[in-house]
């Protein structure tokens, strides 16, 4: 028999808040309802698509490190996306998009908000200075320019107060900062009025779960909250838990990745099998200048390119022991994928061609629980064969 008051009143002095898991939350009587529910005059649970403590708590630290005024969590980096484009677009709207943001985003907009009137232009970043004048050419015409920095695979950055001058004060910029979250990068200081991340990588930092971030400007986020309200796409109590437990550490994993990233993009760099290494931190990197104003560290993931065939370079990727095949990064584990067998498996040699990706193209996501020495002996134990 469940009791009907719960003394919790004794447990309070708990240092961790405990995690709320729970679909409804109940009502002494009707003037509790009146009250909690729908003046909203006492503090109350309502319902679980609405509120839940536990991501509350993970919200105000999300804000805390994001700089925010409020955030919101999500059920995934996309439903924090989809909601956020959702709440801020109509029928009719105009927006902007690099060509190089993640391809679920891209489709997002061409193959979904397309069917809802909205228009995309869509423009490549490898040229930051062109990006910038592409979004001034469609002044007073854009109602939101969306941008991701760094992109993948090749960490291309973005001169975002550039682009806030360009766009004018009206537009909304929605940034995604999925591989840069604190401390790496502060959208919010440089004009963006919304910065979203797959919470999934960084920001959860365990590759346990799947979550998604908003953070930004609280009239922003109230319409987005309405939007989360009805559509529903929310995390449960103990999967807030696990991403409240994450942030305490984000600081220190990336701390040690940025650290680990420089080492390792400088290891492959001096490789004579390596074609280029791109790596925000490392001078080679077309927009090091834009890293050097923008980025306080410059993560682990790195991508590289081998002076091979793609039968040769899935030779060297074979051979490796210690990272795991797969698509994520910001896990404790090293994971690495050859992007033409991953990402960009269905282009043409002639779409390759146009996006700069070679066959040989090589993405390797640093675990914060690797040790740098293991991971270049690994490295230097597949690559030696090329020369064989
Ligand atoms: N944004 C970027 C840059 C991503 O890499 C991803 C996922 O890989 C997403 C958004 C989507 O996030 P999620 O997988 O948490 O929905």
């Amino acid at each position: 028999m469940i009791p009907k008051h719960r003394n919790t009143d004794a447990y309070t002095n708990s240092i961790e808040a405990p995690t709320y898991q729970s679909a409804s939350y109940y009502f002494n009587n009707a003037e509790h309802v009146t009250a909690g529910l729908h003046e909203r005059s006492v503090p109350a649970g309502r319902y679980g698509r609405y509120s839940n403590p536990t991501w509350v708590e993970v919200e105000e630290r999300l804000s805390e490190l994001s700089e925010a005024e409020s955030s919101l969590v999500f059920a995934s980096g996309m439903a924090a996306h989809v909601t956020a484009f959702l709440a801020l677009l109509e029928a009719g709207d105009e927006v902007v998009l690099p060509s190089e943001s993640y391809r679920q985003v891209r489709n997002l907009f061409h193959s979904i908000l397309s069917k809802f009137g909205i228009k995309v232009h869509e423009f490549s970043i490898r040229d930051p200075e062109d990006f910038v004048g592409k979004v001034a050419a469609l002044r007073g015409r854009v109602k939101l320019v969306h941008l991701e920095m760094p992109s993948s695979p090749h960490m291309y950055l973005i001169d975002v107060a550039r682009v806030r001058e360009a766009a004018g004060p009206d537009v909304v910029i929605t940034l995604d900062s999925s591989f840069s979250p604190p401390p790496n990068f502060y959208p919010l200081k440089w004009g963006v009025d919304l910065v979203l991340f797959s919470a999934t990588k960084y920001l959860s930092g365990h590759g346990d779960i799947v979550a998604g971030v908003a953070s930004g400007r609280e009239e922003l986020i109230e319409k987005i909250r309405w939007y989360r309200d009805i559509t529903g796409p929310v995390l449960d109590g103990n999967t807030a838990f696990l991403l409240r437990r994450s942030l305490y550490t984000l600081l220190i994993r990336m701390e040690r990745v940025n650290a680990m990233g420089l080492e390792i993009a400088r290891y492959l760099e001096s490789q004579p099998s390596v074609d280029r290494v791109y790596y925000n931190g490392l001078e080679s990197h077309p927009h090091f200048e834009l890293a050097q104003q923008y980025l306080h560290g410059y993560g682990g993931v790195i991508t590289f390119e081998l002076k091979l065939t793609e039968e040769q370079t899935a030779e060297v990727v074979d051979r490796l022991r210690l990272p795991f095949m797969a698509s994520n990064f910001g896990a404790p584990h090293t994971l690495v994928e050859q992007s033409t067998f991953f990402t960009y498996n269905e282009y043409s040699d002639e779409e390759l061609r146009i996006i700069g990706v070679p066959r040989g193209t090589v993405r390797l996501s640093l675990g914060y629980s690797n040790e740098v020495s293991a991971i270049i002996k690994d490295l230097d134990q597949a690559l030696a064969h090329v020369h064989d």
